[in-house]
């Protein structure tokens, strides 16, 4: 298992950050950064450093590192944004939208206002099913 910590790909972008993006903290086994096409301010994503596609082919350990970090990023993301609440999600598959073929968990600050009627959250990710 060791020898999965050290895989990269050399064409993924969060195996390589680009200079352009900011990085909120890193921690041994995984790092935060705010999101390069943000959909509201603050919008961060909490990455392994391991190379790995789908959120369920993480170790345990490797899962529960990242929810740790979501909770440490959540209080820098409340101080410096002031969001009014969150919302969290995991893309696992192109067919439920990855575009990024290595884990990121969306940790996505919510305003007061950002839509009409937020009602229903993260059940607007298919369009109309939000509001029930
Ligand atoms: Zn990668």
């Amino acid at each position: 298992m060791n020898n999965h910590k050290n895989i990269m790909d050399e064409d993924c972008p969060f195996c390589n950050i680009g200079e352009h993006v900011e990085v909120l903290f890193k921690a041994d086994t995984a790092m935060a950064i705010l999101d390069s096409f943000p959909i509201s301010p603050g919008h961060a994503l909490v990455i392994p450093k391991r190379h790995v596609a789908d959120y369920f082919d993480l170790t345990v350990e490797e899962q529960n590192e990242l929810w740790q970090l979501v909770n440490r990023c959540k209080v820098i993301l409340q101080d410096r944004f002031h969001p009014d609440g969150f919302n969290i999600g995991i893309n696992v598959g192109e067919m439920a939208g990855q575009s990024i073929f290595h884990v990121h968990i969306h940790l996505i600050p919510r305003y007061k206002g950002d839509m009409k009627n937020p009602k229903g959250g993260v059940r607007h990710i298919i369009p109309g099913k939000g509001y029930y």
